[in-house]
């Protein structure tokens, strides 16, 4: 979905100008490059691999700043990189887009409340043990 920046009145998909006038076409290549920008981090974060889905949610979610999906995925992204902060940050966006959408809330509940302190207590509990193995829990499918 994406609005005319003439008139502000929303997009008809398929539809190559607004009924104001405006062209459209270049917005609806915009919006397309999106959703493949979208699928492309769909698919690193099924291959494992988060760094480059960051990437490509991230450009996503430039493309279209108002999607909230994008946002979500990207914070699930971050969090697959024991990245606590900006996952809080994607999911703080998101929120501000759509406070009510039902992924919002399992995503916070299983990031750690405060990151820094969190870090703290990893890196205190290394001191203590360094022979045993502490991780970062992380989010889960
Ligand atoms: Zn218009």
């Amino acid at each position: 979905m994406y609005h005319c920046p003439s008139c502000g009145r929303s997009a008809q998909p398929g539809r190559a100008a607004c009924e104001c006038g405006a062209d459209l076409t270049l917005l609806a290549t915009l919006d397309a490059m999106a959703d493949a920008w979208f699928n492309r981090g769909v698919g690193a974060l099924a291959e494992g691999n988060s760094g480059r889905a960051v990437e490509w949610f991230a450009a996503s979610a430039a493309a279209r700043p108002d999607d909230v999906e994008a946002l979500l995925a990207l914070a699930l992204s971050w969090a697959r990189l024991d990245r606590p902060r900006e996952a809080l940050s994607s999911l703080d966006r998101a929120a501000e887009k759509d406070a009510t959408h039902p992924d919002i809330k399992p995503l916070r509940d299983a990031l750690p409340e405060n990151p820094d302190s969190m870090k703290n207590n990893l890196n205190r509990a290394r001191k203590r043990d360094p022979r045993k193995k502490y991780r970062i829990r992380r989010i889960s499918e």
